[in-house]
């Protein structure tokens, strides 16, 4: 398929959402979580990677939140392009989206908040009993992706919390600080009946599952998407 880009905004600091629309689509359906495939020749090259789509199914729309890697093959060439240019997307693709309602706690870095923008804004209008938690950790204030979107859901329904952590805040951050993993092992306690949903790259994905896996959580509780 072919991808017309719509908007590219910067939200933060070598971060931009992007919307495309699918030429040949009148709509493009899938479910929240999921992700989509972007190519393009470099240097002789075809280049493929993967975005979560940080939205909601909207007609023929895709929104993708992107990090711009300095050196990376990819990124650079997408935070070139202007409106009306276009780019190959394939997809829907991927597994990491919500199972069946239960207590939740999710933890993403970074552009991996992305995903959960999108699944959380379909998911808690349609489940108000059990609670979901989100820990999105950063590094300065200004990298908290779609913070108006997630306190705006966290004012709206009560069985959802917001918690952002940062890494290195300024003097004026009053909230909370440090990296997720101590948040998220303060925050479990005792409790085992709960899905732990991860998205972000390896170091983190990778440490976080080892210590749930250490607490005795199962395989089945832990759902987790790379990015790297
Ligand atoms: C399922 C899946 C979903 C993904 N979703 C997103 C997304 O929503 N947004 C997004 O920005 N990236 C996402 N990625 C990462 C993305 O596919 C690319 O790896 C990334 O854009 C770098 O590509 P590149 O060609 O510019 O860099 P490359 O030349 O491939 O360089 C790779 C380097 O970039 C680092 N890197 C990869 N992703 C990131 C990132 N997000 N932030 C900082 N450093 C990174 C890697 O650790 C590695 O060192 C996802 C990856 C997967 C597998």
């Amino acid at each position: 398929m072919t991808a017309r880009l719509v908007q590219s905004l910067e939200i933060a600091p070598d971060t931009r959402h992007f919307v495309f629309e699918i030429q040949e689509r009148d709509d493009f359906d899938y479910q929240p979580g999921q992700f989509v495939s972007l190519l393009h020749e470099i240097d002789g090259k075809s280049i493929t990677r993967a975005y979560s789509l940080a939205g909601l199914p909207d007609g023929n729309r895709v929104e993708l939140c992107l990090n711009l890697v300095d050196d990376g093959k990819l990124s650079p060439h997408l935070f070139a392009m202007q409106p009306g240019d276009s780019i190959d997307l394939k997809g829907p693709y991927g597994t990491f989206v919500f199972r069946e309602p239960r207590p939740t706690v999710m933890v993403a870095t970074g552009t991996g908040v992305a995903p959960f923008r999108g699944m959380l804004s379909r998911r808690l209008p349609q489940d108000e009993t059990h609670p979901y938690t989100l820990i999105f950790g950063v590094r300065e204030e200004a990298k908290l992706l779609y913070r108006n979107d997630f306190e705006r859901l966290a004012r709206t329904h009560p069985n959802f919390r917001f918690l952002p952590t940062l890494t290195r805040p300024s003097e004026s951050w009053t909230g909370r600080t440090g990296r997720v993993q101590s948040h998220l092992f303060e925050l479990l306690g005792d409790r085992r009946e709960v899905d732990v949903y991860i998205c972000g790259l390896k170091a983190m994905v990778d440490d976080v599952r080892a210590k749930l896996k250490e607490l005795g959580f199962e395989r089945k509780q832990i759902i987790f998407e790379k990015y790297d």
